[in-house]
């Protein structure tokens, strides 16, 4: 392959000898378009790096001295961490605010829960942000819906411009370390200030990945959403990302059809109605913009594809497939609303380690759901037959930056009817970002700009050295531990033809 400023310039057969400047042998390695990661929070993900990092604890004590000793390395400054997770913890609970006060020495401390979607606060930050005047405010620190929101907006408003932007470098180069080339930021009021997302576009880096930047902000008609379209300087690739319908499995807050199993009566929140769906779509395509939702649990599911329904009525179906807008997670779908979202060109931005993390008969979504519910989650394969394009992200940090992990996920999904094979996984994760993102195609063809990745590992030497025509194939069989996927490997070799 021979690169010319930053553009494929020639592809020829192995031995060819270009003359170029420079040479680089790659000695066997797999070449990939750059991953497209659909769904980050750089800032927040930079916190992760750079704070209180809860995510390997296993305990309360386990936190409260990882918040003393970063109180102490910043005497006076805020202590932001992220990622603990009760039901790995010892004590069953995460820290309380009395507890989180006395680590700190008194500092406003926020760790969020892993899915982002609750936290606990030391007793100075819900002080200082009268947090129990809100709903979602508990005595024992834990916050979630509207304190829950509060306590992120005071929190990320006090991170001075320079301090955000080292968090923000500091997540882009691990992003790239990853193998990323792109990255959809899903901003939102509840998450940061516009500045958040306005630092993160004056980002200039050579390497880093590119930035497709979204806002989930609801317009309730087209003169709202070019306000907000402006605000940003016209650069929104759309209104969407996490503009929420619901919360989460793991805060009990995703909008269920039937109780949680774990809190008999609670179904969880609704945040949005279908007429105010339908409403902001219609004023999206109007715009000329992407809309989209945050959507997790099949009643928020089923009132969202209401809405859309509504939206393709008011604008008609043609206009609202050219809009291509796209819904994020999209967890608990019914088959039949994953026709319609095929029928209306919606876009599945799904998060294949959400399975790979809290999937299958025992892990978190079985205790929130049971068994059988929690089997029926991200649906990748039913998506994927319906027609629906899927687009591969993260959430980071609600999982990292890690696409090769993501692709596994896929691969060997709990649910063995909703596996991927490797080639729909990989192309979920690179081409289907692209398209989320309403972009044009990006592969490794002459004339594409030069954004790739090249991976080497022990499985794709193998094949080389058995002469299979795809690495892919061996690769698969790396991914998946080999027998763990029966036909895949097979299946793989048949296609290799289409792999370059
Ligand atoms: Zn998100």
């Amino acid at each position: 392959m021979l690169v010319r400023d930053g553009v494929i310039a020639a592809i020829r057969p192995e031995g060819y000898e270009f003359d170029a400047d420079k040479v680089i042998d790659l000695a066997g390695a797999l070449l990939l378009p750059g991953f497209v990661d659909a769904h980050a929070h750089t800032t927040d993900t930079g916190l992760l790096l750079a704070g209180v990092d809860c995510s390997h604890a296993r305990s309360v004590t386990e936190i409260l001295d990882a918040v003393a000793d970063l109180a102490k390395k910043r005497p006076g400054r805020q202590v932001l961490g992220h990622g603990w997770d009760e039901l790995n913890l010892a004590e069953g609970r995460p820290p309380t605010a009395q507890e989180l006060d006395r680590a700190s020495g008194g500092a406003a401390v926020y760790l969020s829960r892993v899915d982002v979607h609750s936290a606990v606060v030391s007793g100075t930050l819900a002080r200082a942000a009268d947090l129990d005047a809100h709903e979602g405010w508990h005595e024992s620190g834990r916050i979630e819906r509207e304190a829950h929101h509060i306590a992120r907006h005071v929190t990320r408003f006090r991170i001075p411009a320079a301090e955000r932007r080292e968090l923000q470098l500091l997540a882009l180069r691990r992003a790239a370390e990853a193998g990323l080339a792109e990255l959809h930021e899903m901003s939102a009021p509840h998450i940061a200030p516009d500045e958040d997302l306005l630092n993160l576009l004056q980002i200039e880096e050579p390497g880093l990945p590119e930035i497709v930047p979204y806002r989930g902000e609801l317009a309730s008609d087209e003169s709202a959403a070019r306000e907000i379209l402006e605000r940003f300087g016209g650069r929104l690739a759309g209104l969407a990302g996490d503009l929420m319908m619901d919360g989460s499995f793991g805060s009990r807050t995703a909008g269920l059809s039937a109780d949680y199993a774990d809190a008999h009566g609670h179904r969880g929140h609704l945040y949005a109605h279908a007429g105010q769906v339908r409403d902001h779509l219609v004023a999206c395509t109007k715009a000329d913009t992407q809309g989209g939702f945050h959507v997790i649990g099949d009643d928020a599911v089923a009132e969202l594809v209401e809405g859309i329904r509504q939206a393709a009525q008011a604008v008609g179906v043609s206009a609202l497939r050219k809009a291509a807008h796209r819904l994020e997670h999209v967890e608990g779908i019914s088959a039949a609303d994953a026709q319609t979202l095929a029928e209306m060109g919606v876009i599945a931005s799904v998060q294949p380690a959400f399975d790979a993390f809290w999937g299958g008969r025992k892990q978190m979504y079985a205790v929130r759901l049971g068994a059988e519910r929690a089997l029926a989650m991200n649906p990748f394969a039913d998506l994927q037959r319906s027609g629906v394009t899927l687009a591969f992200g993260s959430d980071s940090p609600v999982t990292p930056f890690a696409p090769w992990e993501a692709v596994r996920a896929a691969l060997t999904h709990h649910n063995e009817g909703q596996r991927l094979d490797i080639g729909v996984a990989i192309e979920a994760h690179t081409a289907g970002g692209r398209r989320a993102g309403r972009r044009p195609e990006q592969g490794l063809r002459e004339g594409d700009p030069a954004v790739f990745a090249a991976w080497t590992s022990p499985g794709i030497r193998v094949a080389a050295a058995m002469n299979v025509p795809a690495p892919l194939a061996a690769l698969t069989e790396e991914l998946t531990g080999g027998d763990a996927v029966p036909g895949l490997v097979a299946s793989e070799q048949r296609r290799s033809p289409r792999h370059r």
